[in-house]
């Protein structure tokens, strides 16, 4: 008797709807198109209507028939600043959105479902209507590990700490004994405070992760492979899969001769600024940026613009015009700042970022360490000088230094001429060593994604377990 060809698996996937976790997922989602996956991407309204604005994702996915997209509300008024009061999206989501999210998998007829873990509440839909369910999260493995070590932290009395010593290391994260400091803790861990939001949000990691099926990790072994060994302890079946940017660009120019340029932006790109690349020296431009979400005073903002002025380097500067709180900067500029930038500066309110890392103008960049600007440093073999801003990014950062040694950890100062130094030092004094390093974790990040690569085979057996996990879930 012939058997009937079974039908390719029909994923839902919905990621954190902030502009890092929307992007790597976007990717994500066309590496399953590739494989000839059915996938709906379910997105916040608040995030589709910028993607509409400012992607070219309507574009991209046209030649992926099995591709659509959803919407669905977060709950929230239109001019809530959304990323900025994390909480209140959290909040709101969990209990506002977790009804129309069960109804929209039920109307949707997946048969696998992949969403961030933070939304524990997915799990639960996915429990209640039978469905399997993977955990992606978008953050690095060593802060998720710290998550998950947070009770045991809170039992040693390690956390709260006492005193103001930020430099005492912290004991009871295995793995991280000899290099992690207070300061080094997720961001939220400074306020002491056990009833803090995020505190008792990240708390229950450790139980919510090892409920799904696997949890998929933006990373590869080759990075964090120490940290994942602890980590699959507790979560046995995890997926490390990437640079996942990188890895869909080495599927596409494997199947065609160039791959496009695209983007998931949900700023509109100044591509000026490639123009201006070209014309800079090979590895002499210190890139600046601090992502989508990090928010600086007026005071910080003069500190970086002297300090880069001061170094005597080139440089180009991502300034997103919501990125300065308070009064408007740009009517009260000294001279010098406005002649040093105009000599040797470059600033735009949005860039291409991963194009701009692969320049080959580009040789620093200054990052607030979110996890995919790490990520894409990473993989150009562009070293960094790091100045996070807010949870994984104080623990990403003590690894690009102490760990890694691909740059020079700057968190917690922000004066010119510390900035000034740290300039120097990665673009002149110390250029060829950290140059080096750079260059040996290019070659891994790229080694993981060819053909055998870790992050290649564990997204072929990805493949092969939701395929056959999907291939149990029927229909009437
Ligand atoms: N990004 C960009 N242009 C910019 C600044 C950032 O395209 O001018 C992209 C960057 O490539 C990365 C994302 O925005 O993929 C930022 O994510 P990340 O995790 O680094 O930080 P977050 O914005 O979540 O703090």
């Amino acid at each position: 008797m012939d058997q009937k060809p079974v039908p390719p698996p029909h994923v839902l996937i919905f990621p954190l709807p902030l502009q890092g976790p929307v992007n790597s997922m976007l990717k994500f989602a066309e590496l399953l198109c590739l494989s000839n996956f059915h996938i709906t991407f379910v997105v916040t309204d608040y995030i589709y209507a910028r993607l509409q604005r400012h992607s070219n994702i309507q574009t991209r996915f046209e030649s992926y028939p099995g591709f659509q997209i959803k919407t669905i509300s977060d709950g929230l008024p239109e001019n809530h600043p959304r990323g900025d009061r994390f909480m209140e999206l959290f909040d709101s989501l969990r209990t506002k959105t977790k009804p129309l999210f069960k109804e929209l998998v039920l109307n949707s007829k997946v048969n696998c479902i992949i969403a961030d873990g933070i939304l524990g509440f997915t799990c639960d839909v996915a429990n209640e209507v039978g469905i399997p369910i993977f955990y992606v999260r978008s953050i690095s493995a060593c802060c998720l590990w710290i998550f998950f070590c947070l009770p045991k932290l809170i039992e040693a009395g390690e956390f709260p700490f006492i005193g103001d010593d930020l430099d005492a290391l912290v004991k009871s994260v295995p793995g991280m004994e000899t290099f992690l400091r207070r300061r080094d803790l997720p961001s939220f861990c400074r306020s002491g405070d056990l009833t803090n939001p995020n505190i008792q949000m990240y708390k229950t990691e450790h139980e919510e992760i090892p409920r799904a099926y696997g949890l998929i990790l933006n990373t590869f072994e080759e990075l964090e492979g120490p940290i994942l060994s602890q980590m699959r302890n507790i979560c046995p079946n995890i997926y490390t899969i990437g640079p996942l940017h990188a890895h869909l660009k080495t599927k596409l120019a494997a199947k065609a001769t160039s791959t496009p340029t695209f983007s998931n932006s949900l700023w509109e790109e100044d591509r000026t600024c490639m123009k201006w690349l070209d014309s800079q020296p090979s590895k002499s431009v210190i890139y600046v940026s601090f992502g989508s979400l990090a928010v600086m005073t007026n005071e910080q903002l003069m500190e970086f613009w002297h300090g880069l002025v001061d170094s005597g380097q080139r440089f180009l500067w991502v300034i997103r015009p919501d990125s300065i709180a308070g009064k408007d900067w740009r009517s009260q500029l000294p001279v010098e700042l406005l002649d040093g930038t105009k000599e040797r500066g470059y600033i735009v309110d949005w860039a291409p970022q991963e194009e701009v890392l692969a320049h080959p103008a580009v040789g620093g960049f200054l990052t607030h360490n979110g996890w995919n600007s790490t990520l894409e440093s990473i993989y150009e073999g562009v070293p960094m000088i790091c100045w996070p801003y807010f949870v994984d990014q104080q623990v990403n950062s003590r690894f690009v230094d102490a760990v890694w040694k691909l740059g020079l950890d700057m968190k917690d100062t922000c004066d010119r001429s510390i900035i000034e130094k740290r300039v120097r030092d990665l673009m002149e004094v110390r250029k060829e060593e950290f140059l080096q390093r750079a260059d040996e974790m290019e070659r891994l990040a790229k080694g993981c994604l060819s053909e055998g690569g870790s992050s290649y085979s564990n997204l072929e057996l990805l493949v092969k377990d939701i395929e056959s996990l999907s291939a149990q879930v029927c229909f009437d």
